[in-house]
């Protein structure tokens, strides 16, 4: 099943341009928003397996918003691949990989302009993004996948040089500026993968492959990840969980790159589809 956030409102799809809104295929019962979809998961997740799908909806990618757009939390999980710890300069943790908060003010839809902050170097992170779909604390590697709804793309945009100043890294604000967590296309359940933990997934800017992975090679993929996470805190139906970049990223190049006004970053992950970001230049301060 795939469910995308059209205009605000929930819509099952059945094509990638058109699909059945899910507060007027359900009679009233769920929706109209994405954000409520999740409270009710198990019980919509019943109730789309059985239901009749006419599509009803037809839309363009411009309507589309961020699958679950009223996230209680978005957790961001650093340094979860060998070869990107290892152009980043960091030892590969021994246990939860460093995490961090991405402000739900920096969430955005699939296909955004961002605004690169005067004097920043900000860089791509492509990312598997998991959405929870149940509260989910202290539960197990064994229990997570049943406490997450699917999942999406999402750039964890990053700007190093907030990033990493001063005596601890800021890695929650430098990775925070507006638009620096756009998600979508849209929501996809992980029944419709063809393995949930072994997706190709990359990264190009104006055409050039700049990161290409899989996730098959997270050190902590999805289940334990959700696992460990819930041992500390607890996670909300709606959620976002980015689980960390493979290699390729600008900083971790010699010389070191970064997005310039005008590129076009597109990201991409296998089964699930692309999200597009634009760039222009920020107001000095
Ligand atoms: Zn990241």
């Amino acid at each position: 099943m795939k469910l995308a956030n059209v205009d605000g409102r929930a819509v099952l799809l059945t094509a990638e341009d058109k699909g059945a809104d899910v507060e007027t295929a359900s009679g009233g019962r769920f929706g109209p928003g994405p954000a409520s979809v999740y409270e009710d998961w198990a019980e919509f997740r019943a109730w789309a397996g059985a239901a009749v799908i006419e599509p009803d909806v037809a839309f363009t990618r411009a309507q589309l918003g961020p699958p679950s757009p009223t996230p209680r939390q978005i957790v961001g999980i650093g340094l979860n691949y060998d070869a990107h710890a290892a152009e980043a300069g960091f030892d590969v943790p021994e246990g939860l990989p460093p995490t961090f908060a991405k402000f739900v003010s920096a969430l955005a839809g699939p296909d955004v302009e961002v605004v690169l902050p005067a004097g920043g170097n900000v860089d791509w992170e492509v990312e598997l993004v998991a959405v929870v779909g149940r509260t989910a604390h202290r539960v197990t590697g064994a229990e997570a996948w049943d406490h997450v709804a699917g999942l999406t793309v999402g750039q964890d945009l990053s700007e190093r040089v907030s990033q990493l100043a001063g005596p601890a890294p800021q890695f929650s604000l430098g990775k925070s500026f507006p638009n620096f967590a756009p998600v979508g296309p849209w929501l996809v359940t992980p029944d419709e993968l063809p393995d949930r933990d072994d997706l190709a997934l990359g990264c190009a800017i104006d055409g050039e492959t700049v990161q290409a992975g899989r996730t098959r090679e997270l050190i902590f993929p999805v289940a334990r990840l959700v696992s460990a996470l819930s041992r500390t805190i607890t996670l909300y139906p709606g959620d976002l969980v980015f689980t960390g970049t493979p290699s390729g990223v600008g900083m971790g190049r010699t010389p070191k790159r970064f997005l310039r006004p005008g590129e076009r970053l597109v990201s991409r992950i296998e089964g699930i589809g692309e999200i597009r970001q634009t760039f222009t230049a920020g107001p000095e301060d």
